[in-house]
C-alpha cells in the first residue's frame, strides 16, 4: 500500500532545501540592487528583459503543464505556503503535547497559554529566518546578513525583511490553508486546466462499502470531505485521505475506497494492469503530446537564446549635439559615445578600431578597454580626420570592436560628418 504521507513530507523537505539553496546558488533571484536577474547559473542584465521575460513564462508554463497532466500536484506536494502551514500546525500538535506530557500537574488554561507562548515565539524565530531567506532572492545573501545584524530597519531591504517577517508570522499564524481557498488565484485556475485525463484524487464505492468511520474527513489538511466531490475547489489532491481509508479497509480486508485516478471515469494510478509507459506517466491524449512538445520546444529555445548570448555588450552611437569640431589645423572630429558591459564571470577586453575611413585616427584612451567581471563602463571618444581630406560631407565607415574572451567581433556602421568646403 502506498504511503502518500511519506512520499509527501519527503517532497517537502526536498523543495524546503531547495528553497534555501536557490538564491545562494544563483538558480534562480533577481537581485534588486544590482538590477541582475540570476537563473540557471546565467547572471542576465535588466536590458536582457527578452530573456528574463522567456524564462517567466518557461517557469510559468512549466506549472500549467504540470496541472494539465497532474492536476493540484504542485499545491499537494511542492508549494511554499502548503508546505510551512502544514509543518506549523506540525509544530503546534507537537508543542501541545509536549507540554502537556511535562506539567501534568498544571491546569488545562495554563497548559494552553505555555503552549501557545512557546509556539509563538518558535514562529517568531522561523519567521525571522524564512523572511531572511524569501529576501534573499532579491538582495545579496552577504549583504542581506550584514543589514540584518546591524538592526536595519531604514533601507528598502531592511523595511522589506520587517514586513516580510511580520506577513510570515501572521500567515502561519492565523491564515494556513485558509490562503489556498481564499487569495491563491492557482486553484481556480486549475478547475480550467485539467479535464477528463487529469489526475485527481476520487472516492469511488461502487459496492457501498464505506463503514462511515470518517477518517478520510479527520486527515484531510483542508477539512473537506472526498466523497463530495473529486472537484472541490479546496482539494489539494494531496491523497492524506487516500492513506486514511487505505489504513482502515485494510483492517477490514477491504479495498481503499479513495484513490488517485486519471480523471473520474479513467484508470487509477495503483492499477497494476499492463499498460505503455506514455498512458502511465500520463501521456494519455493528443492534447498533453502537443503541451508536451511546446514545453520541450519552449525549453530548447530557452537554452539556445541563453548559449548564443553574448557575455561582453557593446553598444557605440554618435553624439550628433555637435555635428562635427574643427581645430585651428583644420582637422575635423566627430563625438561618438561607448557603452561596453561585462556580463560574464571572467575579466574581459575590447579592442576598437575603424575601418573605411581612409587616414582617420581613433582617440580612444585605453584602448583596449579592460573590464573586471560584471562591470560596465561609459564614455565617449573622438575620430579625427587630418585637413584637407574633405571628399565627403557625409562619409560611411565602420567601428570595429573585438572581444576577448570568446574573440567576438562586431561591426558597427557609422557616419562621420565634415563641414561643406565653402566654410
Ligand atoms: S475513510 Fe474510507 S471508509 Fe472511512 S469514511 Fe472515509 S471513505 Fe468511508
Ligand atoms: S480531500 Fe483528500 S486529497 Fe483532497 S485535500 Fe483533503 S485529504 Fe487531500
Amino acid at each position: 500500500m502506498a504511503n502518500w504521507h511519506k512520499l509527501r513530507k519527503r517532497i517537502h523537505l526536498i523543495c524546503f532545501l531547495i528553497f534555501l539553496a536557490l538564491p545562494f546558488l544563483n538558480v534562480v533571484r533577481f537581485d534588486i540592487p544590482k538590477e541582475r536577474f540570476y537563473f540557471a547559473g546565467y547572471e542576465l542584465w535588466i536590458n536582457e528583459f527578452a530573456i528574463i521575460f522567456f524564462v517567466l513564462m518557461f517557469l510559468m508554463f512549466l506549472v500549467v503543464a504540470s496541472s494539465v497532466f497532474y492536476g493540484r500536484v504542485y499545491c499537494g506536494y511542492a508549494c511554499p505556503q502548503m508546505i510551512f502551514s502544514e509543518a506549523s500546525v506540525a509544530i503546534e500538535t507537537w508543542l501541545r503535547k509536549r507540554v502537556v506530557k511535562s506539567f501534568p500537574q498544571w491546569k488545562p488554561p495554563a497548559r494552553e497559554r505555555a503552549a501557545r507562548t512557546l509556539f509563538y515565539a518558535v514562529l517568531a524565530a522561523a519567521s525571522v529566518f524564512l523572511a531572511f531567506i524569501f529576501i534573499c532572492y532579491f538582495v545579496e545573501p552577504r549583504d542581506l546578513f550584514r543589514r540584518l545584524t546591524s538592526f536595519d530597519v531604514h533601507t528598502a531591504a531592511g523595511i522589506s525583511g520587517a514586513a516580510v517577517t511580520l506577513v510570515t508570522f501572521l500567515d502561519f499564524t492565523l491564515v494556513r490553508q485558509r490562503f489556498c481557498t481564499t487569495v491563491c488565484p492557482y486553484g481556480y485556475l486549475q478547475g480550467l486546466l485539467g479535464d477528463g485525463n487529469t489526475l485527481l484524487v476520487h472516492y469511488r464505492d461502487e459496492e457501498h462499502a464505506c463503514i462511515e468511520c470518517k477518517k478520510c474527513v479527520r486527515v484531510c489538511p483542508m477539512e473537506i470531505d472526498i466523497r463530495v466531490s473529486p472537484f472541490q475547489i479546496e482539494c489539494i489532491h494531496c491523497a492524506e485521505c487516500v492513506d486514511a481509508c487505505g489504513e482502515i479497509m485494510a483492517r477490514l480486508k477491504k479495498p481503499n475506497l479513495i484513490h488517485y485516478a486519471w480523471g473520474e471515469k479513467g484508470e487509477l494510478l495503483a492499477d497494476t494492469t499492463p499498460r505503455p509507459w506514455y498512458r502511465r506517466v500520463g501521456l494519455r491524449d493528443g492534447k498533453r503530446v502537443v503541451v508536451l512538445l511546446v514545453l520541450l520546444f519552449y525549453a530548447s529555445g530557452l537554452f539556445v537564446a541563453l548559449g548564443m548570448r553574448r557575455a561582453v555588450l557593446v553598444q557605440v552611437a554618435p553624439v550628433r549635439a555637435t555635428l562635427y569640431r574643427l581645430d585651428p589645423e583644420g582637422n575635423i572630429y566627430n563625438i561618438f559615445r561607448y557603452r561596453i558591459a561585462n556580463r560574464g564571470s571572467q575579466p574581459a577586453e575590447v579592442i576598437f578600431s575603424i575601418q573605411h575611413l581612409p587616414g582617420a585616427t581613433l582617440r580612444l584612451a585605453p584602448n583596449p578597454a579592460r573590464l573586471k567581471p560584471g562591470e560596465s563602463v561609459a564614455g565617449d571618444f573622438e575620430i579625427m580626420r587630418p585637413a584637407g581630406r574633405r571628399d565627403e560631407l557625409v562619409s560611411h565607415f565602420t567601428i570595429l570592436t573585438s572581444t576577448a574572451p570568446g574573440q567576438e567581433s562586431d561591426a558597427i556602421p557609422m557616419t562621420f560628418l565634415a563641414p561643406s568646403e565653402d566654410k
